[in-house]
């Protein structure tokens, strides 16, 4: 597995990160046994870095994490969250902050995390981030509870904006740069470039579109995107190329990402997955799906406070 290095962190993580919302049922049941599995295949395929938070399934997904990581935790890097705890309910108060990450040190069984990013800022108060929640995020930093500290966002603007007033080591940014869409390019990479910040992104199948699961209930992309989606699924199927694998791999060729954080639901898809690392994507492949795209390309979907949002209206 190739490394690449996270910013100024100088972490050294895996091109294909494990992403842990499915560890908490996001999307669709998974039992601990599998999950379980999940993470173990992955430290055997050498995957190092595990994105988790207390928001997926509700705390399931850490402890889930945790259970797996027994004996194993020295070997992984491993990243949490605070701010988000249910679907409307977030807090990114220093004192949430600070409960938070002990919380999370328990059910992962270990006295640091090596990432501690606050969740979904959109949902917050800007002003109150930079006031108060990154602060916080430092203290804990200085405690040795974490190692170092991100933000995550699905408003890229924001993020870029709360950087250059106050500090943060790494950005995690989903659903803006995969085959359906790549305003992460515009919005935010140059901003993460000029810091050396670590750059994380998140959701190379578009939460799903792009592989073959059911699609959950709560995603929140339009009909539109979907159908674009279905139409990339279909053409790669014609080439007798998985479409989850096109993905993948077109996401690891980003020039400045370190990690691809792609959701797994089982062990399999860990093992599967690792194929996309020596795909050759072909030119006029891309052509191809770029051009069914085209009508669906770069739409977004509202997420968060509306003075945080990337676009109006
Ligand atoms: P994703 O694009 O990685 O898609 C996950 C879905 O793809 C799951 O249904 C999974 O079963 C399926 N899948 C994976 N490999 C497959 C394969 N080979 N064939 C068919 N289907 C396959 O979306 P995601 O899980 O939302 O994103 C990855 C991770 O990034 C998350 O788990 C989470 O850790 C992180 N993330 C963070 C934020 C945030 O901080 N706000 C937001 C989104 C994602």
């Amino acid at each position: 597995m190739e490394l690449r290095t996270l910013g100024a962190t100088g972490l050294r993580v895996s091109a294909i990160g494990f992403g842990g919302s499915p560890l908490g049922n996001e999307f669709g049941n998974v039992t601990d046994e599998d999950g379980v599995r999940a993470v173990h295949e992955a430290i055997d395929c050498g995957i190092n870095f595990f994105d988790v938070s207390p928001y997926y399934g509700r705390t399931l997904a850490e402890s889930r994490l945790g259970q797996a990581l027994q004996g194993k935790r020295e070997k992984v890097i491993v990243a949490t969250k605070c701010g988000r705890y249910e679907k409307d309910g977030f807090d990114f108060s220093a004192g949430r902050v600070r409960t938070s990450i002990d919380e999370s040190l328990r059910r992962l069984r270990t006295d640091y995390v090596d990432l501690f990013q606050a969740h979904d800022i959109e949902f917050g108060d800007g002003n109150q981030i930079e006031s108060e929640t990154i602060p916080a995020l430092r203290e804990v930093q200085k405690s040795g509870k974490a190692r170092y500290i991100g933000i995550t966002s699905y408003q890229l603007g924001m993020m870029a904006r709360i950087a250059s007033t106050i500090p943060v080591d790494t950005f995690l940014s989903y659903c803006r740069f995969n085959l359906l869409i790549g305003d992460m390019d515009r919005l935010l990479t140059p901003t993460a470039e000029g810091k050396h910040m670590g750059l994380i992104n998140a959701s190379p199948l578009h939460m799903g579109l792009l592989g073959e699961a059911p699609i959950p209930a709560w995603h929140p992309a339009p009909q539109s995107v979907r159908h674009a989606a279905a139409q990339v699924r279909q053409l790669c199927r014609r080439h007798n190329l998985n479409p989850a694998h096109v993905a993948l791999r077109y996401c690891l060729q980003h020039p400045y990402v370190a990690t691809t954080l792609v959701g797994v639901t089982s062990a399999e898809q860990v093992r599967t997955n690792l194929q996309a690392l020596d795909l050759q994507l072909e030119q006029t492949l891309l052509d191809e799906i770029e051009a069914l795209v085209r009508p669906a390309k770069d739409i977004v979907w509202p997420s968060g406070r509306p003075e945080n949002q990337d676009y109006a209206g």
